[in-house]
């Protein structure tokens, strides 16, 4: 883990890497640095504990677990991983599967197979390439999960909104601040002139450009970019699976959400990149939130009100 920290005037500035990805925590300090470092610390533990709970390559991890539990016979989970595994199943149904917490096998498939952390590589050849979210029941009352298929379940695309939510809860004592986890952004209150955070969106093809900013205060702010992770093997792919095809999806280049939370924009951004503009612009609108999408060609579509975040 590598951290910074930095007190400025009126700011702390801290930074961590968890999840592959690099998190910075902005505070508008209104005392002592030191109460702002405190708090950062407890939000930073927040992206250590989900990543331990939810890492696809750390067999010990909960959801390895599950995943490797047997077939057909419930299983308790804590009550964090059954929010997150609930939470990603609705969004399988409201998507018409497009998202779907079952891609860990094709991921795998697809060269996304490396730890990060050790390098280990990692291939589930019995899982089934025919399963999906329907292989997966809940039980609200006895918090189980119960598969019915072998499958390796994957929250990569709710993991980091749903840790963004848990620190800004551990940051609550103060009114301003951002979260930002490699893009993917929470702001709660105004920046210190007392305008709303400006949030520069990164142009898919110009990585120092911006290809939109919005001024957001209360608001996460989520990216599902081609471009985030390229494979781990240096072959031609990105990240984002149409769970119908195991294979990247074509033809989106990048999807921006703006939602109340993280956790609810991360899950948005990656199912509307599958479902790609039209059908994309339509799960948004449908679930009262503002994104837009950008295709390979770089055509931008928006959601009716998107505007309103415009500075
Ligand atoms: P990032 O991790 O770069 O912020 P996203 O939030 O869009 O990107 O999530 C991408 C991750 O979501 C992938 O790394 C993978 O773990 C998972 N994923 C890929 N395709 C799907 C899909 N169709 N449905 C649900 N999760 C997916
Ligand atoms: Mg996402």
């Amino acid at each position: 883990m590598r951290e910074e920290a930095l007190a400025l005037d009126k700011s702390f500035v801290a930074s961590a890497v968890f999840m592959d990805t690099l998190v910075t925590i902005e505070i508008v300090c209104p005392g002592s640095a030191a109460g702002c470092a405190e708090r950062a610390q407890k939000a930073f533990a927040w992206f250590a504990h989900v990543e331990t709970l939810c890492s696809r390559f750390d067999p010990k991890s909960e959801l390895s677990r599950l995943s490797s539990s047997p077939l057909g016979v419930p299983v308790s989970v804590s009550p964090l991983l059954f929010e997150l595994i609930e939470f990603a199943c609705a969004v399988a149904r409201a998507s018409g599967g497009a998202f779907d917490p079952t891609v860990g096998r094709a991921m795998e498939a697809s060269g996304f197979n490396r730890n990060y952390l050790t390098g280990e590589q990692k291939t589930s050849d019995d899982a089934n390439a025919e399963c999906s979210y329907r292989d997966v029941a809940l039980d609200p009352e006895s918090q189980t999960v119960t598969l019915s298929k072998p499958l390796v379940l994957d929250l990569g695309a709710v993991a980091k909104g749903f840790a963004i939510d848990l620190a800004a809860e551990e940051l609550r004592p103060f009114q301003d601040f951002v979260i930002n986890a490699g893009g993917d952004i929470l702001a709660r209150g105004r920046y210190s002139s007392g305008t709303p955070w400006r949030i520069g969106i990164r142009h898919p093809r110009e990585p120092q450009a911006s290809i939109e900013t919005l001024a957001v205060s209360d608001m996460a702010v989520c990216t599902s970019g081609d471009y985030e992770r390229p494979r781990p093997d240096g072959q031609l792919g990105h990240h984002l699976l149409d769970p119908q095809t195991g294979q990247p999806v074509d033809g989106v280049a990048s999807v921006t959400v703006v939602a109340p939370s993280a956790m609810l924009a991360d899950a948005l951004s990656t199912a509307a990149f599958v479902l790609r503009p039209e059908r994309g612009i339509a799960l948004l609108e449908s679930q009262d939130v503002e994104g837009m999408i950008v295709t390979t060609d770089l055509r931008v579509f928006e959601t009716k009100g998107l505007s309103r975040y415009r500075p």
